[in-house]
């Protein structure tokens, strides 16, 4: 999973003289209706011509290992695939990722980690807290996986536990007596959060934990973090990653739907007012060919026929025999969304797959924020 203190380091990596290779390439099945992205890839991959003699000698190594790591791995493959390698600095690093990437081959002297940075930036990360009287766990939801980050133990200086658990005494007895030393680890887990999400510029928490131990933790939270929490679970503090993973996806789910919903009212208000944004597959494709289009928004499983030039890749939801920009022939194809989408993503727009709006579906079921 990418986390940004591990990005930072990479992009600080300098060859002095060596150099590295790094690859992006979109292999979303949905954006590949015909497996293109294999062309794509062998097509980036003929850089011997391009490149300088020397630098290519250097990286050959480089080039050889990405061509066997793609050709030997389409099955773990998900949306994005990204290949960081310098066989001079003993450097390879994989990222297999759950949003499409542009496609792009880069050979510098330092790795090219930008697109990554993009994805921590513009799709939400949620970390979880689970805590109890006297541990804690930290784990990072991205792009449906999860991987815990650390924990916080606080040792009990007298070295003796009370029987029955904090969390389980009386509430009478205990309601305005915490115990000091739960307070001096809860102290702790909150400053530990604290700088772990402001670190990792994480802006969604989930808590999870008996009732007592979300209430009484919630209870110390700054309200900076405070705000950031979207749900609480009860989750067992020693669950595996993936029990944790599915007792907290209703809360993630129920989010993005919230903001999906909050998207789509957004884009069909703005459209309406002719402000940077369109509606519908043939406004959408025609902005698209102009290069303006910043975020796409598509309902999931939105199919439509169109045209497409077999010559310089134009599209056109209208019937053309001709393309208008270089009169190659025009060809019909049944997945003109997928075309677009593709298209969105080699500009570098972001792609918003929405799974089901009655909004958006009544406004033709695409559309799209633009840069102007
Ligand atoms: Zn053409």
């Amino acid at each position: 999973m990418l986390n940004r203190a591990e990005l930072r380091e990479i992009a600080s990596m300098e060859g002095k003289e060596s150099y590295f290779v790094s690859l992006y390439l979109n292999v979303d099945p949905m954006f590949n209706p015909k497996g293109d992205h294999m062309v794509h890839f062998k097509n980036m991959m003929k850089v011997s011509d391009t490149l300088d003699k020397a630098v290519y000698k250097k990286v050959k190594d480089d080039l050889d290992k990405i061509q066997n790591y793609v050709l030997s791995n389409k099955r773990m493959f998900k949306k994005g695939l990204a290949l960081l390698s310098s066989s001079e600095n003993s450097f390879w690093k994989e990222y297999n990722l759950g949003v499409p990437l542009k496609n792009g081959l880069f050979v510098d002297k330092s790795p090219y980690t930008k697109p990554l940075m993009d994805i921590l930036d513009n799709y939400q990360r949620y970390a979880v807290l689970l805590v109890d009287k006297e541990s804690a766990r930290i784990f990072v939801i991205h792009l449906g996986e999860i991987v815990e980050y650390g924990e916080v133990h606080t040792v009990d200086v007298h070295g003796k536990h009370k029987k029955g658990g904090w969390f389980a005494l009386s509430q009478n007895h205990y309601e305005r007596h915490i115990d000091y030393h739960v307070s001096l680890h809860l102290k702790e887990v909150v400053e530990k959060l604290d700088s772990f999400l402001s670190g990792e510029y994480i802006g969604r928490l989930i808590i999870g934990g008996s009732d007592e131990a979300v209430s009484m933790i919630k209870g110390m939270l700054h309200k900076t973090v405070l705000d950031k929490v979207i749900g609480a679970a009860k989750v067992e503090m020693f669950a595996k990653s993936d029990e944790i993973l599915s007792r907290v996806e209703p809360i993630v789910s129920a989010y993005e739907k919230k903001k999906e919903d909050e998207t789509v009212d957004s884009l069909i208000a703005k459209a309406l007012k002719n402000e940077n944004a369109v509606l519908g597959l043939d406004n959408v494709i025609h902005t698209l060919q102009e290069q303006r289009v910043m975020k796409l928004i598509v309902l999931k499983d939105y199919k439509a026929n169109g045209y497409n030039c077999s010559s310089c890749n134009f599209l056109s939801y209208q019937k053309t025999d001709l393309c208008p920009y270089c009169n190659g022939r025009m060809e019909g194809v049944d997945y003109l969304v997928d075309m677009a989408g593709e298209k969105a993503i080699q500009q570098g727009a972001l792609i918003e797959v929405v799974s089901e709006n009655k909004k958006l579906l009544d406004a033709g079921g695409i559309g799209a924020f633009l840069r102007f």
